[in-house]
């Protein structure tokens, strides 16, 4: 099967949907292909920012997404021993004025299913299920694309690889670099937000800021659920690459009871209020270095397959996002071949990436803050307040 006029994108998740909605409305064919029989709802809450907000706003996506998310009017940080508020950031309307656009909290499986919908809707943008890129053979004019269990090969023009953090396409097509266990493990559970204390039935984001862990909480689903994220540290590196490590229930409580005990009861209470919880084995790389790391000839990445990142910006997915309207706006760029098309888009994103990475593994670091840093942390908390917990030069950011 012959399409070299036709762009790839491999993997529909949020950056490979992303890509496959930007690049159809810029008028370009291409090719989605999932390994995926069929979409679950996998993941749990996801926090968009006004910098990822604003693409989604210009892809005519905003007013289903504010439908099914929640704009949170604060964020609130609080010590997890004793629940002492350390800072308070006025978001909502605040945040509408300063970055033209809501910080929205939602649940990735909405999220998903707009773009999904958005992108069977336009007529470009062909949807492939049940393909797992095993290879790819690079032409001068093209790429040959295999699938496992099938003897077609599909040759495209270029390949986007949006195949999230054990990418195939990295592997085949970039230097090999090793993918780290961060030592750090999410779990996640949601909660119906009436059966909470009143505390809990306002929207706002919840931090709070632990020795060696951290809880993050927020309202999704239209205000119906509270999502509620435990981070913590520990000894147990899996070997196995992945983000979705399952543990035992058992020994999830058994986890949680460990780690919370040194919080305050408000705290451990919200915690074991929630049964359902699953837990996330965090895997990381290291921040990009150079453009060349993020696109090579007629191969480029986006998204967790060329940047994944720890969780502690609430970035990840923002990151795909930009990086599928830059993408989209280097590719309208036909007077260049495609390699320097895509050169332009790595040489675009690659630093802006490679910062947020870093940040989120310094966020990290501040926020299961002990001894000294902790007490620097939550003294420039009580008198920078709002000014260091907002983020100009993340939320402000317009992506090219
Ligand atoms: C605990 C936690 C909390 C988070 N919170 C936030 C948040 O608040 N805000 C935020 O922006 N981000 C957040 N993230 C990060 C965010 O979820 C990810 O960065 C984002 O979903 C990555 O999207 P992606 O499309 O790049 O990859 P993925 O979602 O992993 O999608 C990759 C797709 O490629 C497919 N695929 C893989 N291999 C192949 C192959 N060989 N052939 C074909 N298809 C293939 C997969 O089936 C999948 O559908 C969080 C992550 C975690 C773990």
């Amino acid at each position: 099967m012959s399409e070299l006029n036709t762009l790839a994108v491999v993997g529909a998740g949020i950056g490979g949907l992303a890509a496959a909605l930007a690049l159809g409305q810029a008028g370009f064919k291409l090719r989605l292909y999932e390994q995926a029989e069929t979409f679950f709802e996998t993941g749990a809450g996801i926090g968009l920012g006004p910098n990822a907000m604003r693409v989604l706003d210009q892809w005519g996506l905003g007013s289903e997404l504010r439908q099914a998310g929640c704009t949170p009017a604060f964020l609130l940080s609080r010590r997890a021993e004793d629940g002492r508020i350390a800072g308070r950031l006025p978001m909502g309307q605040s945040f509408i004025e300063k970055y033209g656009a809501p910080y929205l909290t939602l649940h990735r499986a909405d999220l998903h299913r707009l773009l999904l919908t958005a992108v069977k809707n336009q007529a470009l943008a062909e949807l492939f299920l049940n393909r797992k890129l095993t290879g790819i053979d690079v032409q001068s004019k093209g790429i040959d694309l295999q699938f496992q269990e099938s003897s077609e090969t599909h040759q495209v023009l270029g390949l986007i690889g949006a195949d999230g953090i054990n990418s195939r396409v990295r592997s085949l097509a970039f230097e090999a670099d090793a993918l780290m266990p961060s030592g750090h493990w999410a779990y996640r559970a949601l909660l119906p937000i009436q059966d909470l204390p009143a505390a809990f039935h306002d929207t706002h984001i919840g931090i709070w800021m632990g020795k060696r862990l951290h809880v993050v909480h927020y309202p999704v689903r239209g205000g119906d659920y509270l999502n509620m994220v435990v981070l913590i540290e520990s000894a147990d590196l899996p070997s196995q690459a992945g983000w979705d490590v399952l543990r035992s229930t058992g020994q999830i409580h058994a986890d949680l009871k460990q780690a919370l005990k040194g919080c305050c009861n408000e705290l451990q209470e919200l915690i074991h209020r929630a049964e359902n919880w699953r837990a996330w084995c965090l895997f990381d790389r290291a921040p990009l270095h150079t453009a060349e790391q993020m696109a090579q000839g007629r191969v480029a990445l986006l998204g967790d397959a060329a940047h994944p990142m720890l969780p502690y910006l609430a970035q990840g997915a923002g990151m795909a996002i930009e990086d599928a309207a830059s993408l989209a706006q280097h590719w309208q760029d036909t007077s260049l071949t495609v390699e320097q098309r895509l050169s332009n888009y790595a040489q675009a994103r690659w630093q802006r990436v490679s910062q947020v990475q870093q940040r989120a593994r310094r966020n990290g670091r501040i926020y299961h803050a002990d001894g000294v840093l902790r007490m620097a942390r939550d003294a420039a908390l009580k008198l920078g307040g709002a000014k260091l917990m907002d983020m100009p030069w993340l939320y402000g950011f317009h992506s090219r």
